[in-house]
């Protein structure tokens, strides 16, 4: 197992070996299915997640071929290494290492998992010893030769990272990093941390705290992935038209009809891409109120569309939190700018999720309003608690109570209160107030329903 990556289908008779004899022991002459009462993915499940923590043979299989190619890669076995180098790729690293050409069932095994290797390894710099070139050593390794400055003007190139530093120093020689890689290249190698020490750069396993690349380090790194929730079909959709500069905004709509106004509802200017997500006062009280607070302003300006800073806020491995919270940031700043006109009014919640026997707890609310009826357009940003809170939806519809409250306080007429939650949504939107999806909320909903009519 630890030298061969078994297919899916062979995995999956060896579960199902394992399966029959967890729910029926050994049956020498029976060999029909006995029933199982609950799915073998529950029962491998982690103990602390309510299954059994019986290992996913599959993932078993990965995290041993991982750890082995991981052993290559760090010279672990110097004997192996030299035959695997001789045999495969004698005029290049293993990182590098070509794909094709026939090859035995181990380092076949071995190429196949090579990129998730890469893609959760980098050198950590001490002496600076490694291949420019050819070993993941800064976030942009492995198209480094994209971000050359051409024409070449450094003669001979580097070839170690020491020789980019300022001789006899641990630190970055900038005029010689300018003059060969190309400005955006030249931001991100500067960032990328060095250790002051002459030991031999060491390679490092991102997933785990202490660096080391174990099967069982990497076996829960897979699993943790496996359990990651999937981003949902709608910000998928968003983030395929964002990249492939398909968004609706005011510039674009507009060459297809005179009919759309290409300027911000906000601020007037040419609603593109850049504007709409990044650059619109709007956009940039939004993205300072994430945490931790981002500054779109400090992002390189970009001729057309947000590449470079979907490339800089979601490289080289973002978690899928992370991945899930940018782009829903992206997708809650589009519909309303361009659709809605008067004042808006964000509502959200920050709380657990729904837990039957919990004791009451503390919510956060965040209601963002903004009034474009003024010129300037004005805005505000109020945070507050709610104690004693039960259930995600009375945190929601308290959000919805204070924004209603606050928005008739002011005097604010003709306001769309926006909000992420649909039930709260629908039920506010339908017919029958009396007909509440939660008892509990009366009293919020109750104070919604008169502050906004
Ligand atoms: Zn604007």
């Amino acid at each position: 197992m630890s030298t061969v990556l078994f297919s899916k289908t062979f995995v999956a008779k060896i579960n199902t070996i394992l399966r029959r004899f967890w729910w029926a022991g050994i049956q020498e002459e029976q060999d029909t299915s006995p029933i199982a009462y609950r799915s073998w993915d529950d029962i491998c499940k982690p103990k602390e997640q309510g299954g059994l923590g019986i290992r996913d043979m599959e993932m078993v299989n990965k995290s041993l071929i991982i750890h082995s190619a991981w052993n290559v890669a760090t010279n672990k076995n110097l004997f192996l290494t030299a035959i695997l180098k001789a045999k495969y790729y004698p005029n290049h690293s293993f990182w590098t290492a070509p794909v094709n050409g026939s090859r035995s069932v181990y380092w076949s095994s071995v190429l196949q998992v090579k990129d998730q290797l890469a893609a959760n390894s980098k050198y950590q710099l001490h002496a600076g010893n490694s291949s420019i070139w050819s070993s993941p050593w800064t976030p942009v390794w492995d198209n480094i030769h994209d971000h050359i400055l051409l024409p070449v003007v450094t003669c001979p190139l580097p070839n170690k990272v020491c020789d980019l530093w300022n001789p006899g120093t641990h630190g970055w020689n900038h005029q010689l990093l300018s003059s060969t890689f190309l400005e955006e290249a030249v931001n991100i190698i500067q960032a990328t941390p060095v250790v002051t020490s002459d030991r031999d750069d060491l390679l490092r396993w991102t997933p785990a705290n202490n660096g080391q690349c174990t099967t069982k380090s990497v076996y829960t790194h897979l699993a943790n992935q496996q359990k990651s929730k999937s981003i949902p079909p709608l910000l998928k959709t968003f983030a395929w038209r964002l990249i492939k500069r398909a968004i609706a905004t005011g510039a674009r709509a507009g060459k297809y009809s005179k009919h759309i106004d290409k300027h911000c509802s906000y601020c007037g200017a040419i609603e593109d891409d850049q504007h709409l997500f990044l650059k619109c006062a709007f956009s940039i009280q939004v993205w300072s109120s994430t945490d931790p607070p981002i500054q779109p302003n400090t992002f390189p300006p970009e001729i057309d569309g947000l590449q470079m800073f979907l490339s800089l806020m979601i490289t080289p491995n973002p978690s899928d939190d992370l991945l899930f919270k940018t782009l829903f940031i992206l997708w809650f700043l589009i519909p309303s700018p361009t659709t809605l006109q008067g004042c808006r009014c964000y509502i959200d919640a920050s709380t657990q999720p729904d837990n039957t026997n919990s004791v009451p707890y503390r919510a956060g609310l965040g209601i963002f309003l903004v009034n474009t009826q003024v010129h300037p357009p004005h805005s505000i940003f109020i945070r507050a608690a709610l104690q004693q809170c039960s259930s995600v939806l009375m945190a929601e519809a308290a959000a919805l109570a204070l924004a209603a409250q606050i928005s008739n306080n002011l005097y604010l007429h003709h306001i769309t209160i926006l909000s992420d939650n649909q039930q709260l949504v629908h039920f506010m939107n339908g017919p029958d107030l009396d007909n509440l999806p939660d008892w509990r909320i009366k009293p919020l909903t109750h104070m919604a329903d008169i502050a906004i009519r």
